[in-house]
């Protein structure tokens, strides 16, 4: 064990349980796991195999090096990589059957140099911007590039396997945008398929659309947050209305209880002073740790949820680098060693991830992407009731 004194404890049995209910929400298409991030700070190989246990055909990463660190580790599952910058090491990814995203001129010419090199041709899925605004080639640049391509598939450098996009507005499903760009996709479909282009797949839908527009469906879904069992559109829904569980626990041991009197200020600048005499615990997780520094708690505003004993209760004063101070209440029985949750399932009135975004004023998803590198992450399978890795750092998998 490490002596860490807190973890993130991550339930791959609630990961397969995930893309198997997003499986059935889109049972026309493949599901392409979204794994970028370190798996959304879930821990990229044991969370990439479970989603593979569970039906999931692709995987999806942000970066090369994840998709080769998949590769090394001998998953051989279709991998789909699309952030990339000039002279990256695309042949590597070639030669390791990655499949590249291709969203500007450049990136072609690169991606057909890397497969010449390596001597086999490039999978290349050709990404367009349908409104977003972001990365992708605009509906004035694809024609050239998609001839440009198609040269080359003639030629054997490069097999155009796909034709996707990525939403604005996927987490409000009647905003007009979403249609808007439903629009330019499927014109954008049109062209390649219209100039001979034989696509595997087209795929367009995250976990928003994944889960509340079918009609976006396509070939393949590219759910992320929803993999992790926590919701793209809270406002419509919570997880379990999706079918979907948390699979992040983050806790901790208090280091720290201790009787104090009334009018003592807590943790820095003092922006809590109880208002009693009571009991404070210590919490050895900080804004270093990925506990935002935005859910410090003041007299008018508690701060970010914690469960202790059983107790809903909150963080008193800023948050520091290492740790926070919770306002355990007079006369509390909690002890050092004691355990504090401050998020997961949700189950037994417990925090979750979502709870902190609230406070925060922050997404889910940015919650469980900034947990630190030095929280070790356990992987657990609450089916099979056992620990099924060692402790690890999230940074020392890279
Ligand atoms: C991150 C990402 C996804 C997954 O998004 P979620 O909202 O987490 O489901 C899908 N596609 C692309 C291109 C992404 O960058």
């Amino acid at each position: 064990m490490s002596s860490f004194p807190a973890r993130a404890v991550i339930d791959l049995a609630a990961i397969r349980a995930n893309v198997r209910s997003l499986a059935s929400h889109a049972p026309t298409a493949q599901v392409l796991a979204v794994v970028k991030a370190d798996a959304y700070g879930h821990g990229l190989l044991p969370v990439a195999q479970a989603a593979v246990d569970a039906g999931a055909t692709w995987l999806g990463v942000a970066q090369l090096g994840e998709a080769l660190e998949l590769r090394a580790h001998g998953v051989t599952t279709r991998l789909l990589t699309w952030l990339y910058a000039p002279g990256a090491p695309l042949g590597q990814a070639v030669a390791a059957d990655v499949d590249l995203s291709v969203a500007a001129p450049w990136a072609l010419d690169e991606v057909v140099a890397a497969a010449r090199a390596v001597g086999r041709p490039a999978r290349v899925h050709l990404k367009v911007d349908t409104g977003l605004g972001r990365n992708g080639l605009t509906p004035a640049q694809l024609p050239d590039v998609l001839d440009a391509a198609l040269r080359a598939e003639a030629e054997g450098a490069v097999q155009v396997v796909g034709l996707w996009s990525h939403l604005a507005f996927a987490d409000e499903p009647d905003h007009p945008a979403v249609r808007a760009q439903a629009v330019v996709f499927a014109e954008a479909l049109a062209l390649v398929e219209g100039r001979g282009a034989r696509l595997e797949v087209r795929h367009l839908a995250n976990s928003a659309a994944t889960l509340t527009s079918p009609e976006l469906h396509y070939d393949l879904v590219r759910p992320g947050i929803a993999v992790y069992g926590l919701s793209p559109v809270p406002q419509l829904g919570g997880p379990a209305d999706f079918g979907l569980t948390p699979a992040m626990t983050l806790e901790a041991e208090l280091v720290t209880v201790k009787e104090v009197p009334a009018g003592q200020g807590v943790s820095y600048a003092h922006a809590y002073v109880t208002p009693g005499t009571t009991t404070l615990g210590v919490v050895p997780l900080g804004y270093a740790d990925g506990v935002p520094r935005h859910a410090s708690g003041a007299a008018d505003r508690p701060g970010g949820p914690l469960l202790v004993g059983g107790r809903r209760l909150s963080v008193a004063g800023r948050v520091c680098m290492d740790q926070v101070v919770v306002d355990l209440g007079p006369g509390a029985p909690d002890r050092a060693g004691d355990r504090v949750e401050l998020f997961g399932t949700g189950a037994a009135g417990g925090p979750t991830a979502q709870d902190w975004a609230d406070v925060a004023e922050t997404i889910s998803y940015e919650i469980v992407t900034r947990v630190g590198g030095r929280v070790p992450r356990v992987h657990v399978d609450s089916e099979r009731d056992e620990a099924v890795a060692e402790p690890q750092a999230e940074g020392a998998a890279r």
